[in-house]
């Protein structure tokens, strides 16, 4: 595979203001990987980050965390992928030593960032990412599907804990009105209602996951998503 010198990313400088920028692709370190980006998804969170509702965004930044794209060059340390891999990602870096961590739970890293949000992301014609946030797809998965896996991921997540375990989620300050760990007590599996963001995955995702796995009532995000559970077709107004 040839690898350029240079190469285009999106660049979001301020709300609403974006732009094209030519710079070096970059190297990845021992324990990452170089991808070139074959497809990235435009998820609520790039949206968000556009118009500058998501407080959390740091810019300037590199919008996208919906990915695939195949591995271009691997570091020193990497084994779990090589050159020519069709993969996606999962968009977090985490710093591998904190108490979530060091528990397995290092989407709730006290130091985490998520790509397109705290850290560049992959719109972008290559990115590099932690090696052991990549993962191989199986051949018969085109990678214009494989970018749901994440969206799908989450959708799972949420609609497994909603249905089954309301009181597990993620415990992040600021995250846990979107969460079903904030489901009542003593919510019965079957019984709970659906609880996650006003994010397009609602009814694509989490809310059809919670609906089969015994979720009877619906989302309490905003706006349409309220009733994602019962009208998965249709989504959040944006
Ligand atoms: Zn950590």
């Amino acid at each position: 595979m040839t690898i350029p010198s240079t190469m285009l990313k999106v660049v979001v400088a301020a709300p609403r203001q974006v732009a094209l920028h030519e710079v070096a692709v970059p190297d990845p370190a021992a324990d990452e990987v170089l991808i070139r980006l074959a497809y990235v998804g435009v998820s609520g969170s790039d949206l968000r980050g556009y118009r500058g509702t998501l407080p959390t965004t740091v810019y300037p930044v590199v919008p996208g965390l919906e990915v695939s794209g195949t591995v271009a060059r691997v570091g020193a340390s990497v084994a779990n992928v090589q050159v020519g891999d069709r993969v996606i990602v999962e968009p977090v870096r985490s710093c591998g030593q904190c108490r979530a961590c060091k528990a397995g739970r290092y989407n709730c890293c006290r130091r985490v960032q998520v790509w397109g949000i705290q850290m560049d992301g992959a719109m972008a014609e290559f990115a590099t990412a932690q090696a052991n946030r990549v993962f191989r797809i199986p051949d018969s998965l085109p990678l214009s599907t494989a970018i749901l896996c994440e969206p799908l991921s989450i959708g799972m997540q949420g609609g497994g804990a909603s249905a089954g375990g309301a009181r597990r989620g993620c415990c992040r300050p600021g995250w846990r009105r979107h969460w079903p760990h904030r489901l009542r007590r003593g919510q019965e599996p079957g019984s709970a209602r659906h609880s996650v963001g006003a994010q397009p995955r609602s009814p694509g995702g989490s809310a059809a996951v919670g609906r089969r796995r015994g979720a009877r009532r619906r989302s309490c995000g905003p706006r349409r998503s309220r009733t994602a559970v019962d009208r998965p077709a249709r989504g959040p107004r944006w």
